[in-house]
């Protein structure tokens, strides 16, 4: 028990220079300038990569100790500026409960370093959890790999280390103590301190006695040390007496001892006893010597750690080595070329440094991973912060596409990668008609890419498939009901449906939509056999009207000769055939249903309202709809798109996240990827991160249905939009002649025309004035640059863009460069959505009539002097108004390569016809679909498709040829 205030305390309340002996280790003036370096490196790291440092803190138990420790550690951080997480367990938290709080910082990107407050209860296994951090967050430098490395004969010094050693060093640093060659005593040998320190000073060439309780004649020991390091924890262990004259003396030791003046009843004295004063030359106090310090190291350890995250999670290194190579290929290597060349990321990590915990990562292989998006939702909360939604979409297209994803994907790297912010890249699955077909590819291009492109482009997670097993399904279901139908008794119908078990006939769940929809109700709804007569036949037989039958079979290919076809060809079908027709999967409801559903519940009710046709007028359903809720179907639909419901992650070339999800096209669909993952992408990149987006094809096309469709239907308020332009096309919308995929460029694209392009930059102009003028959004438009392309062309382009008003006009040569192409439009992007006025607003409201919708696209976007209806359009309206489906929003299919309906008309045609063909109501999806024009719901493919390049190389291993 020791009464006397030790010396070292009052001397730090004394001017040092008038104490006799040693001179004072002053800790807390050292940790204080630590801690000045620090906030200025976070500062700087925010300032530079849009970082905090982030420190999460996991204590167990209530130990006096350990909170007050705690206590400091947070406070501190958070005065450097360093982001902290405080997880606080109760004394009996399981094993598996602090592993799991470890595991949720280990996930947590913006959690750098991670730190357990030792000691844990009893139970707990203390080294099973220190394993369990993972090394590059172990702050406090304990786990296993740290220490490996501080062990490590003639390695460097970790740039981390444990904490506690690290400010012993750090203080005699300070002092200019030269510890090369010097003889060195460690009291302690546990591996919090002792050890450790002893491999420091190891490693700094002392030699080193390792002293502890089974140590005989420790006074002998310490006598030969210049240096001694006492972290015993014993009150005035190591006497003034066992000390070598001039040696320095680092007390680690903090001990309570009683003393009934201090205001807590006790006060914390080190290891070493007043004398030890009278006899070394340098002392540190306690309190206010190693322990400041070591503090301090924990804040210096966390920031070392957030910048080396920052490094690790831009990833240039694989991506720029790629292609900023000495010596460049003598080609352009191919998109999957390049992609090859790339190693991606295990997509874990990629997960990971989104924020992902590892239970939101549902692993497909190594490259690609479904995202538990409702998990994500519930543990981030409703009010979690969301980022900037951003939405890149093009002018009227030339056949070859103007790269627009590649934009997306370049525009993500360079904000991702560059300029340190954070990003979620959300895109379609491509379908496999236009990757087999004209297009190709649509995971970008060049360096701007989502990796593994192959996987990208083929099957991905399967979620097409799933689509067109759900689609089809209903087509078999109704089908097969029409047969059946017509071949029994409205009672023998009845029965099969509803069979009788045990004396009652229990409806399915997938039956009970229709039993309310025909106003069944109470125990009929569990036992079929108390429904009225009436009631029975109305729930069995549907009585559909074969020609009004808007439901299609699907497939994933450009089979033209699907496009109508007859069934029920076999000879048990005769006569119950009918005139079919397939679409391509990706224009189907179902596509648009998951790209519209808000989660999975919602998905299977708008599953359940899809209409399949309509009953016969002059039944006795008079000519109302039949869903899939009618066919009994909803249900298996809901569980073969269960996985489907999840959107997929993968990754840019330069690592930034990419969450893949639907794949409407945008000519005879909506266009855009899914609300889901835009949803959960917003709230993983928080506030000042950015959502980017793509919709398809022109503004007018997918940038109308964009917004009037998808931002409606997902409440989502776009800051930006962005319109890729190339100068070929706006050449070809000047009048140059048409550019044939698979042939070269006709010369006016090869050689400057600045007149030709005055003229079709009509198109990128009209497009501009729509976004902002009738939309209300800020718009900056990326010249997308070719190799030919004339830097008076492109200043021309940029000139034409700024006067329609474009924020900004950036010429971009990201799909050469990656990352680095499109910095200045991100740049360009992160002003427009600083500024965006939030002006945005649809182009109609959905309560007006169905034709004054249609007007209002046609007229204002299209720029057409008139809109006429078929008969069977007209038809089709009315019924669509009578049964109130007229305020539904609207879905055009017509051409991309034109605002008109004539893909011939280029540049900004006005005064021109817009004829509708047909309507159809996808009510599940929720808009009324319009054809317009000559439009295929299948493409055909070319005299030679893209599949003939296709095939596995020489060793069988790998993919060649898609592009
Ligand atoms: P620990 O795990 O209890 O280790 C104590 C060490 O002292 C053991 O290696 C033990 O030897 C040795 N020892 C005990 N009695 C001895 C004796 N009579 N002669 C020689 N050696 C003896 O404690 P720790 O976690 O290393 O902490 C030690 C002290 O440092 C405590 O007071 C603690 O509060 C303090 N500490 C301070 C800081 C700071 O930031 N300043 C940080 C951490 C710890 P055996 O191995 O043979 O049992």
């Amino acid at each position: 028990m020791l009464a006397r205030v030790p010396r070292g305390l009052r001397r730090l309340s004394q001017a040092v220079s008038q104490a006799p002996g040693a001179g004072l280790i002053d800790g807390a003036a050292a940790a204080q300038d630590i801690r000045q370096g620090v906030a200025a490196g976070a500062a700087e790291l925010i300032k530079t990569k849009g970082v905090a440092p982030g420190l999460g803190v996991v204590l167990v138990g209530d130990r006096s100790d350990s909170r007050a420790y705690v206590r400091v550690k947070l406070r501190q951080a958070k005065q450097a500026g360093l982001h902290t997480v405080d997880v606080r367990l109760g004394e009996r938290a399981s094993q598996e409960e602090v592993l799991n709080a470890v595991y949720a910082l280990n996930a947590n990107s913006a959690v750098h370093g991670v730190i357990v407050q030792l000691p844990l209860p009893a139970h707990v296994d203390e080294k099973a959890v220190l394993k369990r951090i993972l090394p590059e967050k172990d702050a406090d430098g304990l786990g296993v790999e740290s220490v490996a490395a501080l062990r490590a004969h003639g390695a460097e010094e970790p740039a981390v280390v444990a904490c506690t050693p690290k400010a012993c060093i750090e203080l005699l640093d300070r002092h200019n103590i030269d510890i090369e060659g010097k003889r060195a005593v460690v009291l302690g040998r546990s591996d919090i301190v002792g050890n450790p320190m002893a491999a420091l000073l190891l490693k700094r060439h002392a030699t080193v006695t390792v002293a502890h309780s089974r140590t005989p004649d420790v006074a002998d020991v310490v006598s030969t040390a210049d240096i001694v390091v006492s972290s015993v924890g014993r009150p005035g262990f190591v006497r003034g007496s066992w000390l070598k004259p001039g040696c320095v003396v680092l007390d680690v030791g903090i001990n309570a001892v009683e003393d009934a003046a201090a205001p807590r009843g006790y006060r914390l004295v080190g290891d070493v006893a007043d004398d030890a004063w009278d006899v070394a030359s340098l002392v540190s106090p306690v309190p206010g010597g190693v322990g400041p310090v070591t503090v301090a190291m924990l804040l210096a350890n966390t920031l070392t750690l957030a910048r080396r995250a920052v490094v690790n999670t831009q990833r240039r290194a694989f991506s720029v080595a790629a292609h900023t190579n000495d010596e460049p290929p003598s080609e352009t290597p191919s998109d999957i070329e390049i992609s090859q060349r790339c190693v991606p990321r295990p997509i874990t990590d990629v997960g990971a440094a989104l924020g992902l915990m590892e239970d939101e990562i549902i692993s497909w292989g190594w490259h690609k991973a479904k995202v538990d998006a409702p998990r994500v939702h519930a543990r981030l909360g409703a009010a979690a912060p969301r980022g900037s939604l951003v939405v890149v979409c093009g002018i009227n297209p030339t056949p070859l596409g103007e790269g627009k994803s590649t934009a997306a994907l370049g525009l993500s790297q360079a904000l991702g990668a560059h300029l340190g912010k954070r990003v979620v890249t959300t895109i379609r699955q491509p379908s496999q008609g236009p990757t087999f077909g004209i297009k190709g590819g649509a995971a970008g291009g060049g360096y701007s890419q989502v990796i593994p492109m192959e996987e990208f482009n083929l099957h991905m997670t399967g979620d097409i498939h799933a689509i067109v097993a759900a689609n089809n399904l209903v087509a078999a279901a109704l089908d097969a009901r029409m047969f059946h139908e017509a071949k029994q008794t409205d009672q023998g119908l009845f029965n099969r449906l509803i069979p009788e078990k045990d004396g009652k006939r229990v409806p399915a769940a997938s039956q009970r939509a229709r039993l309310e929809r025909l106003g069944v109700t109470g125990p009929a709804l569990d036992d079929a056999e108390l429904m009225s007569a009436e009631d029975r036949v109305s729930f069995a037989r549907l009585d559909v009207d074969p020609s009004t039958i808007t439901w299609n079979r699907v497939l994933d290919t450009c089979d033209r000769f699907l496009r109508r076809v007859e069934t029920g060809k076999g000879p048990s079908e005769t006569g119950f055939g009918r005139e079919a027709g397939f679409d391509i999967a990706v224009a189907s409801e179902i596509m648009a249903v998951l790209a519209l559903a808000e989660d999975a519940q919602d998905m299977r009710e708008r599953l359940g309202r899809m209409v399949v046709g309509r009953s016969r007028a002059d039944g006795p359903h008079e000519g109302g709809f039949v869903t899939v809720d009618d066919l009994g179907v909803a249900g298996a639909l809901a569980v073969l798109m269960k996985d489907a419901a999840l959107p997929t992650l993968m990754q840019s070339l330069e690592g930034t996240p990419v969450l893949v999800h639907a794949g409407p096209f945008a000519n005879i669909a909506h266009g855009a990827s899914s609300i889901i993952a835009d949803k959960v992408g917003l709230k993983l990149v928080g506030a000042g991160g950015f959502v980017v987006t793509e919709a398809g094809f022109g503004a007018d096309i997918g940038g109308e249905k964009f917004f009037d469709i998808k931002c409606r239907a997902g409440d989502l308020k776009p800051k930006c939009a962005v319109v890729v332009a190339t100068v070929r096309a706006l050449k070809l919308h000047g009048g140059a002649p048409p550019v044939v995929a698979g042939r070269p460029l006709p010369e006016e694209y090869r050689t400057e025309d600045l007149d030709l392009l005055e003229r079709g930059c009509a198109n990128l102009e009209h497009h501009v004035r729509c976004l902002t003028n009738k939309f209300g959004i800020p718009v900056v438009v990326a010249v997308n640059k070719f190799a030919d392309d004339m830097a008076a062309e492109l200043n021309l382009v940029c000139a034409r863009a700024l006067s329609a008003g474009a924020r900004a006009a950036v010429p971009c040569s990201n799909h050469a460069d990656g990352g680095t192409g499109a910095v200045d439009l991100a740049e360009a992007v992160v002003t427009a959505c600083e500024n965006d006025g939030g002006a945005f607003r649809y182009l109609y409201p959905t309560s007006a009539s169905v034709r004054d919708k249609v007007e209002a696209v046609c007229k204002e976007i299209y720029l057409a002097g008139e809109v006429t209806y078929s008969d069977l359009a007209s038809h089709q309206i009315a019924a669509y108004e009578a049964q109130g489906l007229g305020d539904l929003p609207i879905c055009i299919a017509k051409t991309q390569y034109s605002l008109s309906t004539d893909p011939s008309k280029k540049g900004a045609p006005s005064g021109h016809i817009v004829n509708v063909r047909e309507v159809r109501a996808s009510v599940g999806a929720g808009f009324l679909y319009l054809l317009c024009g000559d439009i295929m719901t299948v493409p055909g493919l070319p005299t030679r498709p893209g599949f003939v390049d296709v095939d596995m190389d020489a060793d069988g291993d790998r993919v060649i040829g898609l592009f």
